[in-house]
């Protein structure tokens, strides 16, 4: 059971094609895992293809997003779903942990992933450094806490096995966790298994095109 999303202004870029590598992954990863947000992802990919088919970007109200975003609600048998990985949050017996996308930049299993040491029980992989973001597969011993730290940017992260806690809350497979420059946290490996999780850094988000701008009144609701 999935109980931590990422935001709709999230999903919303990611469906527009506005994030960079490091934080497209990241969503991807929350979406092979998590089918009521690859449902909301359908919604902004069908919108995009709305407007783009009817108006100029540059003309567009800004109330024109909520309707459009109603009309496809109401039509949503007719909407095209996403083409991401359709697997369910629960690993069937013998199958990977990690979604495909990260298969294809850890190179195969967790099996294969060459961690280097980051402290007593933690270890890291980097996957992708693009400018200021950055993804890594973290690995940390059961029990085990990974040092107080707050955030420059935002930090996206994924759990993939077993869980940890912070901040009050406990994150489990499937849940994605953000943090800005206002959240100092700690967390805290479960006793029960290591915990593996995708961990993305970055510089501010980019509304380089048509829908981020679109998006930004609405950001924060
Ligand atoms: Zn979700």
């Amino acid at each position: 059971m999935i109980t931590h999303h990422p935001g709709e202004d999230l999903l919303a870029l990611y469906a527009a094609g506005s994030l960079d590598e490091a934080n497209s992954l990241a969503i991807v990863t929350h979406l092979t895992l998590c089918p009521a947000c690859r449902a909301v992802c359908d919604d902004f990919e069908a919108l995009g293809g709305a407007l783009m088919d009817e108006n100029s970007a540059d003309t567009l109200k800004p109330d024109a997003l909520a309707g459009t975003l109603g009309m496809i609600r109401e039509a949503r048998s007719e909407v095209t779903a996403i083409s991401v990985p359709q697997r369910s949050a629960a690993p069937t017996a013998g199958a990977s942990i990690l979604p495909l996308p990260l298969q294809y930049y850890v190179g195969g299993d967790l099996a294969v992933a060459r961690w280097r040491t980051l402290g007593p029980g933690i270890h890291h992989m980097p996957l992708i450094t693009d400018g200021a973001a950055t993804a890594r597969l973290l690995r940390i011993a059961p029990g085990r806490s990974v040092f107080e730290h707050s955030h420059a940017g935002n930090e996206i992260t994924i759990v993939l096995r077993g869980s940890y806690s912070a901040g009050g809350e406990e994150f489990r497979r499937g849940d994605l966790e953000m943090a800005d420059g206002s959240v100092s946290h700690r967390p805290i490996a479960g006793s029960e298994d290591i915990c593996v999780c995708l961990a993305v850094t970055d510089a501010p988000l980019r509304f380089g095109n048509w829908i981020g701008r679109l998006m930004q009144p609405f950001i924060g609701i």
